[in-house]
């Protein structure tokens, strides 16, 4: 059921998955499944000493092994997909003259905010869920067939870097006719420290191990999905007909890195130029609105991240200063420069999907109309 726990006073509820993660465990009748968001593995050392921004993923997949979870995968796989459908939309968009710019649709805070002070944006949102949706859908696309063999429910826990991505995982649009949701359980980045010390887990002897196959493989572009730009970056290695390293290290220097509040960015495409704005923090986002209704700003694509500094400084994170968010972007930066595969069309797990489990369901498993509501519900 729900993973709530009221507090006492009654003032608020928090829903914390920490015992139905447990449950989950010891229960043989589930297979337990988790994956775990880019920005978390460059954050969690925090609570065990580790240098600021180390690149723990490794770790992470080690440990939740150690625990008995059945499958471990990287959120990054899932950044993958939402790279390839929100090109395509914006692709699609740009050619039609469609109005734009196409706001990002991966932080649900951003998405919140919109409905709520932007209604009439909200139409202009991607229509791709969020990397942890989409890859919680697929994986249980996938598990279908082996769930008629071994009779296992699957259940998908998501560790991620903010408490808005609870929020997310309980929408209506993520929420189907039998009770069945895309995601059943969300952990913060601290809780998941929690539960590791709880677990009697000595992080630090942890023997780093990698992702489970048939998801293991992700790109760089992915990765970079935890830090401020690295949406937009990610798209534009996608959406570039230059595929050179040089023009690799070029759309690094465009003006979408760092940690300033509002970025822009322009890049060549087609006869003509994309015009790129990033932000992070509510407050910039709506400056940046502002200007665009009132005719002073023009874009084609806007990244929003509700966090100052993107995931990495996502309020479910170990707090942090401004220092210890440029290691922990640098730790991104930094496993990007180590992935063979940069771009997300060459994950070659991207063409397995599209040409297996995805052909029919490109629709169903990958997007969302967050302005239809309701209608949404299956
Ligand atoms: Fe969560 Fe912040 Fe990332 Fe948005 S930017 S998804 S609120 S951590």
């Amino acid at each position: 059921g729900q993973c709530a726990s009221v507090c006492p006073t009654g003032a608020i509820v928090i829903r914390n998955c920490t015992q139905k993660f447990w449950d989950a465990i010891y229960d043989d009748s589930k297979r337990v499944v988790v994956q775990f968001a880019p920005a978390v593995r460059v954050a969690l050392g925090d609570e065990f000493g580790l240098e600021p921004g180390t690149n723990v993923a490794g770790k992470i997949v080690g440990a939740l092994r150690k625990m008995g979870v059945d499958e471990v995968y990287d959120t990054t796989m899932g950044a993958d997909l939402t790279v390839m459908e929100e090109s395509k939309e914006f692709v699609k968009k740009y050619k039609a003259g469609a109005k734009l710019p196409l706001f990002t649709s991966c932080c649900p805070a951003w998405v919140k905010y919109a409905e709520h002070a932007h209604p009439e944006l909200v139409e202009q949102i991607s229509t791709c869920k969020s990397p942890m949706q989409i890859f919680s859908a697929v994986i249980k696309e996938h598990f279908k067939q082996v769930q008629e063999v071994d009779g296992k429910e699957t259940v998908v826990f998501a560790i991620m870097p903010c408490t808005a991505k609870k929020d997310e995982q309980v929408r209506p649009e993520f929420v189907y006719g039998d009770g069945s949701r895309d995601t059943d359980g969300v952990i913060t980045t601290q809780e998941f420290a929690s539960i590791l010390k709880q677990a009697g887990i000595v992080f630090e002897d942890i023997d780093p191990e990698a992702a489970d196959m048939p998801f293991g493989i992700t790109s760089g572009a992915g990765v970079i999905f935890g830090v401020t730009g690295g949406v937009a970056e990610a798209v534009i290695r996608r959406v570039v007909d230059d595929k050179s390293n040089n023009m690799l290290h070029n759309i690094a220097y465009t003006g979408v890195r760092g940690m300033e509040g509002i970025k822009e960015a322009s890049i060549p495409y087609g006869s003509g130029r994309v015009k790129i704005a990033v932000v992070n923090g509510l407050a910039n986002a709506e400056k940046l609105i502002e200007q665009i209704e009132i005719g002073e700003a023009e874009y084609d694509f806007v990244e929003v991240m509700a966090c100052p500094g993107g995931c990495i400084a996502g309020a479910g994170q170990p707090f942090t200063r401004r220092e210890g968010k440029e290691e922990r972007a640098k730790g991104l930066y930094d496993a990007d420069k180590l992935s063979q595969v940069k771009r997300s069309e060459e994950n070659p797990v991207m063409m397995a999907l599209y040409g297996g489990i995805l052909k029919n369901k490109i629709h169903e498993l990958l997007h969302v109309n967050y302005y239809k509501g309701e209608e949404n519900v299956k």
